[in-house]
């Protein structure tokens, strides 16, 4: 996979994920990161995730991957090279209790192979990744489809949030937020990323107690 500086998420980016969460519409982009060790990929082969932390929740998402330096009136299909699917994986228990104590998502978002990642494709473009649906199978089964178009704030406005507060360059990627029917895996779940009729990554889960 090719290098990868810093890792931006976008929460509740779909309106309807943020209800089924019962979390309210954000009214400005919501981000948090993840380590560079979260990375994994998605090369059809187990993937090793936390099996005494509660349950872990799949979220599948649209990832951009910047090509160039962020510069203000830069457009998206300027700055973006490539795309990929990820799984935004989430302790959803730990989670819940670092949100009732107002502390940082990294607990819950940010341990190893939490960002799963296809891989990369040639961006076609902002309107033309809105011809397309992304969604996962688990075990041959669908359980979450998304658009693009659906998303709350688009990604030109992601990008120039993200490149005003934090700083955007070549080799940063943007998860760029889940739709709904995220759940949890088991162990020896089959999880499929498809990009239209297009396998573009596979893993299979090994749920691993580590206390
Ligand atoms: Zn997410």
């Amino acid at each position: 996979m090719e290098f990868i500086k810093n890792i931006f998420c976008v929460g509740r980016n779909y309106v309807a994920h943020a209800k089924e969460l019962n979390n309210a519409v954000p009214t400005s982009p919501f981000l948090f990161s993840k380590p560079t060790h979260a990375i994994a990929e998605a090369n059809g082969a187990e993937l090793i995730l936390p099996g005494d932390r509660g349950p872990v929740h799949y979220e599948i998402e649209v990832v951009i991957r910047m090509g160039q330096d962020y510069k203000k009136g830069i457009t998206v299909d300027e700055i973006v090279d490539g795309m990929s699917l990820g799984i935004d994986f989430t302790l959803r228990d730990v989670q819940s209790d670092l949100k009732e104590k107002r502390y940082p998502w990294l607990l819950a978002k940010g341990f190893p192979n939490s960002a799963l990642l296809t891989k990369f494709i040639d961006f076609p473009g902002e309107e033309a990744c809105k011809q397309t649906n992304f969604s996962l199978l688990k075990n041959g089964t669908q359980v979450q489809i998304g658009n693009i178009t659906n998303l709350l704030f688009n990604l030109q406005t992601i990008i120039d949030f993200t490149g005003k507060h934090f700083g955007l360059g070549k080799g940063d990627i943007i998860f760029t937020g889940t739709p709904e029917g995220v759940g949890p895996v088991q162990d020896g779940d089959t999880l499929a990323l498809r990009w239209g009729e297009a396998t573009l990554g596979e893993s299979i889960v090994k749920l691993v107690k580590e206390s």
